[in-house]
């Protein structure tokens, strides 16, 4: 008998502020899924857009998924310790002529996919310059755990997406990819608002001949607003001296019907019980949750 192949999971937070409800939703979410299949769950910083990271946050993270009792396994990885890999898988595909340079600003760009302006121009490589990916017209298709087929159109949807901007910082599409293919993991588990990228990464598997992993996207938090939470839409952090509470919260919206004398257990009791009964079915076809808890810091 073939033997089962070890699962692992990972949970990818980037470090702009604390932990919020919808952030804390995801992780609980991916590491049941991994551990409820006896598998390995990871924990990555994905620190690589340094303007946005805020300082203190990566403690922060750590210490709030302690006590929540979502701890992982092997050590931390972080994104900004991993450049030279970056560089150089970039530098194999620029070899291969499937990136190329791009001189657009911001302001150039109308619409969301990009025209392809400066596919064709001779662009010097001292010339400041982002690196954008040559995307054909091959159907991508997955499918995802709970949201079903997926299937796009690369060019028309998505277009020649950035690997490198033009700050010199490695794009989260690449990143992700070679990251999730380094960690070996084989199961992500991330919220609904990433669903789209998922077609852009495993193309870039694909070319770079990497494994693609399994998917599944939970639905994420909103507030009363229909916002996803986060700090633009002044999330407050998770409220860390209940963490029962707030996993017994988590459990409820992720629609696993913990039992009401639960409600006062402790983490790791509620954890256990909460591995033993996973079932994310209910979740199906869900891509927003409304959340019933205080979940706005006051203006
Ligand atoms: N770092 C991303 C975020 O915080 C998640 C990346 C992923 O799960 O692929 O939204």
């Amino acid at each position: 008998m073939q033997d089962k192949q070890l699962v692992i999971g990972r949970f990818a937070p980037s470090p702009t502020g604390p932990l919020h409800l919808g952030s804390l939703y995801t992780a609980l979410a991916s590491f049941l899924e991994a551990r409820s299949q006896q598998g390995l769950w990871l924990l990555r910083i994905d620190d690589l857009d340094t303007p946005r990271n805020i300082k203190g946050s990566v403690e922060s993270i750590l210490t709030t998924l302690e006590l929540f009792g979502l701890h992982w396994d092997r050590s931390v990885v972080y994104q900004s310790r991993q450049q030279a890999v970056y560089d150089e898988i970039l530098d194999h595909i620029e070899a291969r002529q499937l990136t190329y340079r791009c001189r657009c600003s911001r302001k150039m760009l109308s619409s969301a996919v990009y025209s392809g302006y400066c596919k064709d121009r001779f662009i010097a490589p001292d010339n400041p310059h982002a690196l954008r990916i040559r995307t054909d017209s091959r159907m991508i298709s997955f499918y995802d755990a709970l949201q079903g087929w997926i299937t796009h159109h690369l060019a028309e949807q998505h277009g020649d997406f950035i690997l490198k901007r033009r700050d010199r910082i490695i794009a989260y599409q690449f990143a992700v990819v070679i990251d999730d293919d380094r960690q070996q993991v084989n199961q992500v588990v991330r919220g609904y608002d990433l669903l789209d990228s998922t077609p852009k990464q495993i193309y870039l598997q694909q070319l770079l001949g990497l494994k693609t992993p399994r998917y599944m996207h939970v639905p994420i938090i909103i507030d009363r607003h229909g916002y996803k939470l986060s700090k633009q839409t002044r999330a407050t952090a998770v409220d860390l001296a209940a963490p029962g509470t707030v996993i017994f919260e988590l459990l409820v919206l992720l629609k696993q019907q913990p039992p009401p004398e639960l409600q006062h257990a402790p983490v790791t009791e509620l954890l256990d019980w909460a591995i033993l009964h996973w079932n994310p079915a209910p979740l199906r076809h869900s891509q927003c949750i409304d959340s019933p808890l205080q979940i706005r810091s006051p203006v």
